[in-house]
C-alpha cells in the first residue's frame, strides 16, 4: 500500500520512542499534552535543518536522524536541562520508506539513550528540512544562563575540538592532508555526522556552574556569546585546548584554527567559579580547562610562553545571513 502522510506518522514515528510516563496525550490528538513536575520549569529549543545547507543532501539518514535531535540535546546540556519531550517537523521531497525508515532509527536510538519522548510533529512536501522542538526540565532557579560568567571564573570545554570542522573541510575543500588515515577520516566523519550531546557531563558539573554554552559555531564565537552577555573578557592557553589524536597529527596552526573557529562540535564550554575547580576536577570527566574570565571586555590568547599569539583567527563562527 502506498505511504500516505498519516500511515507514514503511524509507521515511522507514532511509536518510534520509548513511553514516558509524564506524557498524558501523546501523538495522534491536536496537542500532546504534558506534566511538568512542581519543582521544575521547562527549558524549550528549536533547530532547523535545511539540506544543502545544515547537512549534504546524500547523507546516510540514520545520521541525520542523530544528527538533527543531537543538536537539540546539545542545547538542553547547556542550559542544565534533562530531556524529556520533543517534535519533529518534517518537509520531505517525497515519501521514500528507506529514507524514513533509517531517518527514524537514528533518531529514536539517541532518544532512547537520553530519555526523551517524541509526542507530536507536522509532516509536509517540499524542499528536505527537518525542524526539532526539544522541551528539557530544570529545577527551578537551576538553568546555566549565558550572562552568568564571573571575573576569575576558569573556562573549561568538554572533549575535543575542530573534529568535525576537519571533516567539513575535506568535504567542502577537498581539504586532505597525507598524513591522516582511513581510520582518522571515519573518526572525524562520525564527530561531524553524529555529534555526542554531552548531556551526562552537564548534569555532573551543573552545582558548581556559572555560565554556559554549547560550541556549535566556534569556540572563539560561542565563548564571544558568553562574554557579550556577561560583560567580560577571557585569557585562553592555546597550549591547553584539547586536540584529538587526529588533529595532533597535522600542522598545529591549522590544528588550532579548526579547533577556535570551526563549527559543529557540539561541545560544551562553561565557566566555574575558582572555589569550585577541586570539586570539579574530582569528578575526573572529559573536560579541560583552557583559561579564564577577566574584567577586561576582549579575548586574549596566549600561547605556550604566555604570550600573545598572533594566530589569525579571521572567521569567527558562521553567520547565514552575513
Ligand atoms: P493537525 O492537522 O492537527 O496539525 P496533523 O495531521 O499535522 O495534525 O498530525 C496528526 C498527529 O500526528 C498530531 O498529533 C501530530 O502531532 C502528529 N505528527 C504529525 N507529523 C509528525 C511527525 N513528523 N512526527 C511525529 N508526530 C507527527
Ligand atoms: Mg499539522
Amino acid at each position: 500500500m502506498a505511504l500516505t502522510e498519516f500511515s507514514l506518522i503511524k509507521q515511522f514515528f507514532a511509536d518510534a520512542t520509548q513511553k514516558r510516563q509524564d506524557v498524558i496525550v501523546d501523538i495522534g490528538d491536536d496537542c500532546a499534552v504534558l506534566s511538568c513536575p512542581e519543582d521544575s520549569n521547562i527549558a524549550i529549543s528549536i533547530d532547523t535543518l535545511v539540506s544543502g545547507i545544515h547537512f549534504f543532501a546524500d547523507v546516510d539518514p540514520y545520521t541525520l536522524g542523530h544528527k538533527s535531535l543531537a543538536v537539540g540535546l546539545s542545547d538542553l546540556a547547556a542550559m542544565g536541562a534533562t530531556p524529556a519531550w520533543f517534535t519533529l517537523a518534517l518537509t520531505l521531497p517525497e515519501l521514500n520508506e528507506n529514507w524514513l525508515s533509517a531517518f527514524a532509527e537514528g533518531m529514536a536510538t539517541l532518544a532512547a539513550e537520553h530519555d526523551i519522548q517524541l509526542v507530536g510533529g507536522d509532516t509536509t512536501k517540499g524542499p528536505l528540512s527537518i525542524s526539532i522542538q526539544v522541551h528539557g526540565l530544570v529545577k527551578k532557579g537551576a538553568q546555566l544562563q549565558r550572562s552568568q560568567a564571573k571575573s576569575s571564573d576558569k573556562i573549561y570545554i568538554t572533549g575535543t575540538l575542530g573534529d568535525a570542522g576537519a571533516a567539513l573541510q575535506k568535504r567542502l575543500a577537498s581539504w586532505q592532508p597525507e598524513i591522516l588515515s582511513e581510520a582518522d577520516w571515519s573518526f572525524l566523519t562520525k564527530r561531524l555526522e553524529q555529534p555526542t550531546p554531552r548531556l551526562a557531563i552537564s548534569q555532573k558539573v551543573l552545582p558548581y556552574v556559572n555560565a554556559a554554552i554549547d560550541i556549535s559555531d566556534g569556540l572563539l564565537a560561542d565563548l564571544g556569546h558568553i562574554l557579550a552577555a556577561s560583560g567580560k573578557g577571557a585569557k585562553i592557553n592555546l597550549d591547553a585546548i584539547p586536540l584529538s589524536p587526529s588533529l595532533e597529527k597535522i600542522d598545529r596552526k591549522r590544528a588550532l584554527e579548526l579547533a577556535l573557529s570551526s563549527g559543529d562540535d557540539y561541545e560544551l564550554c562553561f565557566t566555574v567559579p575558582a572555589e569550585h575547580v577541586p570539586a570539579i576536577e574530582a569528578l575526573n570527566l572529559d573536560i579541560q580547562q583552557i583559561g579564564e574570565i577577566t574584567d577586561e571586555q576582549q579575548m586574549v590568547l596566549l600561547n605556550e610562553n604566555g604570550q600573545p599569539s598572533l594566530l589569525d583567527i579571521t572567521t569567527k563562527g558562521y553567520d547565514h545571513f552575513a
